[in-house]
Parts: C-alpha cells; structure tokens; sequence
C-alpha cells in the first residue's frame, strides 16, 4: 500500500542547507500497523510530511497504492502531534469532524451517520456540541483522531499523536487505535518516540538513524495480534523486543 525508495530530502532556508533524509525506502502492506522510531530531530516528522504529500520529496519516490504521491493523496488522514492546532476552536467537535466529509462532498445524511460513528467510536458522543478549548488535551486528541477516521481512510499516518497526554490516557487512546485499526483494516504509519509504545502497537518496528536519517532495521514484532496492556507488556518476548528496538536506537544516536 505504501512504497518510499530512497526517499531523500533537504530543507533550504537562509542560505543554510539541512538534509534531513538521506535515503529511507520501505515498504508498509495493505492493513499492516508499522511504527516508526528514532531519536529526536531525525526526520521522522519530514518522513510523514513527504508521504502525506504536503512536502515535495527532494529525491526518490513515495507511492500510495501504486500511484506516485505530488500531493495529498486521496483516501489518506493524518493526525499530528499537534492536537491543538488541528482542530478549529471556533467549530463545535461535530464541525470539526464534519469539515473533511464536506470537503469529499458526501450527502448530508452519510455525513451526520460518520460523524456520528467515529465521535462514538472514541466515546465522545456527548460532546459533539462542545467546542474544542472546552475538552481536556486527551479528548481533543480523540477529536481528531474522529475525525480522521470518520474520513474512512484507506491509510492512517499518525506524528506522535500521543506525546503530551498522561500516562492513563495515553494507554487508552493506544487501545483505541488498535480498535480502530483492527475494524477499519486500514493501513497504518505511526511514528514515536516511545519504543514501548511503538513494540505495543507495531506489527514491525523500524528504526531510523539520525539526520540524514536512513533506516537502521526493521524489526517484526511477533507478538499475539490482540494486544492488552498488562499481559502484553509483561510477555518475555514482549521485553526482548523493546531490548532490541532499544539497542538499535542507541546505535542510531551514534549513527550518522
Ligand atoms: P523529528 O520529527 O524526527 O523530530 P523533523 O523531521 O522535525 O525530525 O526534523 C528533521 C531535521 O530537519 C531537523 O534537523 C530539523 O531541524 C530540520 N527541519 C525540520 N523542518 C525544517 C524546516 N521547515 N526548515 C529547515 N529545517 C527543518
Ligand atoms: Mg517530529
């Protein structure tokens, strides 16, 4: 579903040149959860950018089933870290929700029926009148994450949706996303820095070097597909994962 070859790319600004990627190519099959990890300012941000098509690729190629990405592809959501830029505060959580099916032109009725749907499917039913400032930073993450799916998406990519939410909270909206994976087969990009989080979610965990980041491995991560928080994380397999993603990270760092 998703095809990045040597994808490369370099900012230029101010007469200084960044190459944030060097070369990174994978590959994510249809309905597979991948997560990626690397140390902070690797390019992992660039890399979604590059694949949501909202930045030119400098060199290589990005393909979203089959076809080359010069733009936002069709089919696609992506929720940012940013939680709180990406929503309007001056649209209730249903407008919010509502604003991208508008923008695919869908019938009012199928509409309020997505809507409706996806607000559920993050239990955020009762607030669909509420506006965003007036919901906690966990809940306005399930906002966007609403409406991300309520897109009906074919790919899902996620920039470290859940960083700045506490540890309770960000346990359950890691749950959420498995559900909302496991029923919408949808195929799934997740970047973080966590590596517990990225073991817990990933069916393959790859790791990225340090700017110019390239990838460093590729691990499967071949733990039972139901995941819970407790049986999971304490699986032995479950340790040796997070220990090898580890290592590979602290590799990465030296890296470049
Ligand atoms: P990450 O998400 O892994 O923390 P980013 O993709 O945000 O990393 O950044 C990778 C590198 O590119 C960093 O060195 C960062 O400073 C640089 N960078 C990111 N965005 C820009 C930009 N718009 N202009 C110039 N440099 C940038
Ligand atoms: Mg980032």
């Amino acid at each position: 579903m998703l095809e990045i070859r040597e994808l490369n790319k370099v900012y230029r600004g101010s007469g200084r040149l960044v190459e944030a990627i060097g070369s990174v190519t994978f590959d994510v099959a249809a309905g597979e959860l991948v997560c990626v990890v690397g140390p902070s300012g690797c390019g992992k941000t660039t890399l979604l950018r590059c694949v949501a098509g909202l930045l030119p690729a400098g060199g290589g190629e990005v393909r979203v089933a089959g076809e080359p990405v010069t733009g936002p592809p069709p089919r696609m959501a992506v929720v940012f870290q940013e939680y709180g830029r990406s929503l309007f505060p001056w649209m209730t959580v249903r407008q919010n929700v509502e604003l991208p099916l508008k923008e695919k032109r869908l019938p009012r009725a199928r509409r309020a029926e997505l809507v409706a749907g996806s607000l559920a499917a993050v239990g955020l039913s009762d607030a669909a009148d509420a506006h965003p400032w007036q919901l906690s930073g966990g809940m306005q993450q399930r906002v966007a994450i609403a409406r991300a799916v309520a897109y009906e998406p074919e790919v899902l990519l996620m920039d470290e949706p859940f960083a700045a939410v506490d540890a309770q909270t960000r346990a359950d909206l890691e749950d959420l996303i498995l559900r909302l994976w496991r029923d919408l087969e949808v195929t799934a990009l997740f970047v973080t820095h966590d590596i517990d989080e990225a073991v817990y979610l990933g069916q393959r965990v790859i790791v990225l070097s340090s700017s110019p980041t390239g990838v460093m491995a590729d691990i499967k991560i071949d733990l039972p597909r139901d995941r819970d928080q407790l049986a999971t994380r304490s699986l032995p397999l479950f340790g040796e994962l997070r220990g090898q993603v580890y290592r590979w990270i602290q590799q990465a760092r030296g890296a470049r």
